[in-house]
């Protein structure tokens, strides 16, 4: 099992996503002005939006866990 990595930073979530284009090697869980969060993932092929955090989370893990 690997973790992936979580950024607090847009822009260094963006420089990984450049440096690994079509991978699911990181997520990015970032809060929106209505309140809500935008999940995206580095693959380019998936976004979501999710009500907390931990959704947000929840939601990335999913994801990559059935992705190949
Ligand atoms: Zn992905």
């Amino acid at each position: 099992m690997t973790d992936n990595v979580m950024y607090d930073s847009p822009n260094e979530f963006m420089q990984d996503v450049a440096n690994n284009r079509g991978l699911c090697v990181a997520q990015s869980v970032l809060p929106q002005e209505d309140g809500t969060y935008l999940v995206e993932c580095a693959c380019e092929t998936w976004t979501t939006t999710a009500s907390s955090i931990e959704e947000g989370l929840r939601l990335a893990k999913a994801h990559t866990s059935s992705a190949a």
